[in-house]
């Protein structure tokens, strides 16, 4: 924090909005440019990993490490540095102005004068009937947070991704046996954990198979389910067509249900901003290596920005990227506001980046 805002609010450096993967790596980055990042927790602190049991494909760990640890150590890391962390979910932003202006669910407005977003994404219903009424008693997105609650329950779980598989794998731990139910009839997963899942005894699968409506109540939590199938895949399209004579219901028993169907990235705060969002709502950043945003000073960072790779340790990547462009970008806006960094206190010493030692932005990143 280095000045104010109309000679009252404490202005920051750089906000980070995000505290998974991404953002933890993009706090590492900037606290050590000494920069002071200050680091929103939202409504899902941790992110994504938090909520998956075992990482075995993150550098460094060849026993694997769990979820939560590998935050736990990133979290701690980043404040070794400096990185202050404050709980809030940004509601709104006005990113029209210098400083940008951020609205918080509680009522407080920050500023910053650069902006990086790491909201990432969170899980994808699947528009079945009666999902609303019974997420949280027996449907769930999250198989490591509920899956013990369906000790000897015949379960579905719905998609076909490599999150399906890890949801199935387990559940199985837990429930009597596993449904896995796919909108084709080929897995988009990876071949290593579909491979486990199909070896699995306790795990069914279900092609092209789609849930229609879910069963059950508040009290008495799932019942059973209604399947729709079709011999070509995605039934629930078929519906209504002239194909949909073909589409066979089922009723199952089931006691219940978890979808990993995928995600949507959090960009909402951002709907009524300048800055552009793709039809899925991804923040698209600048074609190239580079984290920025049509906006300059706004960059975006791990699965809020990334639709095609979406792993933890590109998400790490693109989190120490968009520290470093936003670094360059506070440099030279500085320089062509003739000094150092805007307040005059510019940061030397260990900038945390040895490669541009010299504080210099690279030409290709200034704006
Ligand atoms: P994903 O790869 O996008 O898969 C989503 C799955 O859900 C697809 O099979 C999709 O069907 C299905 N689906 C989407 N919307 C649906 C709907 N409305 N109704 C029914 N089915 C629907 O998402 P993900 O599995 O969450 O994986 C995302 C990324 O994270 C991937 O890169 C993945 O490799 C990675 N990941 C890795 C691990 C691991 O290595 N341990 C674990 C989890 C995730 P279609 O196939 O027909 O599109």
């Amino acid at each position: 924090m280095t000045d104010t805002h109309d000679g009252v609010e404490p202005v920051r450096d750089v906000a980070i909005v995000g505290s998974g993967v991404a953002g933890l790596s993009a706090a590492i980055y900037v606290a050590r440019a000494d920069l002071e990042p200050l680091v929103l927790e939202g409504p899902e602190p941790g992110g994504q990993l938090t909520l998956t049991t075992e990482v075995e494909n993150y550098l460094g760990f060849p026993e694997g490490v769990g979820g939560m640890e590998l935050i736990r150590r990133g979290k701690e890391q980043a404040e070794r540095f400096g990185a202050e962390f404050v709980h809030g979910t940004v509601e709104a932003a006005d990113l029209d102005g210098r400083p940008f202006e951020l609205e918080l669910a509680n009522g407080d407005t920050l500023y910053t004068r650069a902006l990086i977003v790491a909201t990432g994404a969170s899980a994808r219903w699947v528009g079945a009937e009666n999902e609303d009424e019974l997420m949280g008693y027996g449907v769930s997105t999250c198989a490591t947070c509920d899956g013990a609650f369906h000790r000897g329950d015949d379960v579905l779980v719905i998609g076909g991704g490599d999150s399906a598989m890890e949801e199935a794998l387990f559940l199985a731990k837990f429930a009597d046996s596993v449904t896995v139910v796919h909108r084709r009839d080929e897995l988009r997963a990876s071949e290593i954990m579909a491979g486990r899942a199909r070896e699995h005894e306790q795990i069914y699968f279900r092609w092209n198979a789609e849930l229609l409506e879910i069963h059950g109540s508040r009290e008495d939590g799932v019942t059973g389910a209604t399947l729709v199938s079709h011999p070509d895949g995605r039934p629930t399209e078929k519906l209504g067509t002239d194909a949909g004579e073909d589409v066979a219901r089922e009723r199952v028993d089931v006691g219940g249900i978890f979808y990993g169907v995928g995600h949507v990235p959090n960009t909402d705060f951002l709907r009524e901003t300048p800055v552009d969002l793709d039809d899925d709502g991804h923040l698209p950043t600048e074609t190239g290596m580079t984290t920025r945003t049509n906006v300059p000073g706004v960059f975006g960072a791990g699965d809020v920005m990334d639709p095609r790779y979406r792993q933890a340790v590109t998400a790490a990547g693109t989190g120490s990227m968009a520290a470093l462009d936003a670094e360059a970008w506070l440099d030279a806006e500085a320089e062509r506001a003739g000094g150092d960094r805007a307040d005059g206190e510019r940061a030397d010493g260990d900038r945390g980046n040895d490669e541009r030692a010299d504080g210099e932005a690279p030409e290709a990143l200034a704006d």
